[in-house]
């Protein structure tokens, strides 16, 4: 095969303990998934069905990287959250056989945009602006079921300057993994290389450049970078 410009990099995570990486096709992000996050952004938890929204690919951001303040924006706030990386997809998964598809997991955060995406809503318009910019997607090195298993609870922090900001428990996600990755496969076919970022506990909050973020999932690792 040959392309008339040279073809994109493959986007990929780390892995710890094995040198080989893990590719990314796609990036699936669920919305207000923790009931305190729900309501801290002016919505019912209790009343809604899930919903999703993507990032490119190539929005992650490596692991220890600097995250860059992005452009068209004064209001960067950041959503730490726990990342399931999918090693095989399909179409209408069962809940039951959900977890078999998952590869491992990882700690990122789903930086956003606030004003553009409180922007949006308003306006009725796409989401994508607030929320796939570049970089926005830091991601630690992925930690394969086989060392750590599934975590369905445990405790998810952000702390900003080494202040407490956000904390919420696994335990808490109105749509576990499972019920996600079925869902999502009833309105995609999923596929190997796809992560799903399950959201975030309540505390989310501004950056500014020089912050220092670094966060956690009890049972799957930590995540931290610098704001500049
Ligand atoms: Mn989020």
């Amino acid at each position: 095969m040959t392309y008339v410009i040279d073809p994109p990099a493959v986007s990929s995570l780390a892995i710890e303990g094995e040198s080989r990486r893990f590719p990314i096709r796609r990036i699936y992000c669920i919305g207000r998934n923790y009931a305190e996050h729900a309501r801290e952004m002016g919505h019912d938890p209790d009343r809604e069905p899930p919903f999703f929204f993507m990032k490119p690919a190539d929005a992650i951001l490596a692991a220890g990287a600097d995250f860059p303040y992005p452009p068209g924006t004064k209001d960067v706030h950041h959503e730490i959250e726990l990342v399931a990386a999918l090693k095989s997809g399909g179409k209408d998964i069962a809940e039951a056989d959900a977890l078999s598809h998952v590869y491992g997991y990882g700690v990122g955060l789903d930086m956003t945009r606030r004003d553009l995406q409180g922007e949006a809503k308003k306006m009725g318009r796409p989401w994508d602006v607030g929320k796939g910019f570049d970089q926005s997607a830091p991601c630690a090195a992925l930690k394969p079921v086989s060392a750590i298993g599934h975590p369905a609870k445990g405790r998810i922090w952000l702390d900003v300057n080494g202040v407490a900001k956000q904390e919420g428990d696994l335990a808490d996600l109105i749509w576990s993994i499972p019920e996600m990755i079925a869902y999502l496969s009833r309105l995609f076919e999923l596929k190997a290389g796809d992560i799903i970022m399950t959201g975030t506990p309540a505390g989310v909050g501004p950056v500014k450049r020089g912050d220092t973020l670094k966060g956690g999932v009890e049972g799957v690792g930590t995540i931290s970078t610098k704001v500049v």
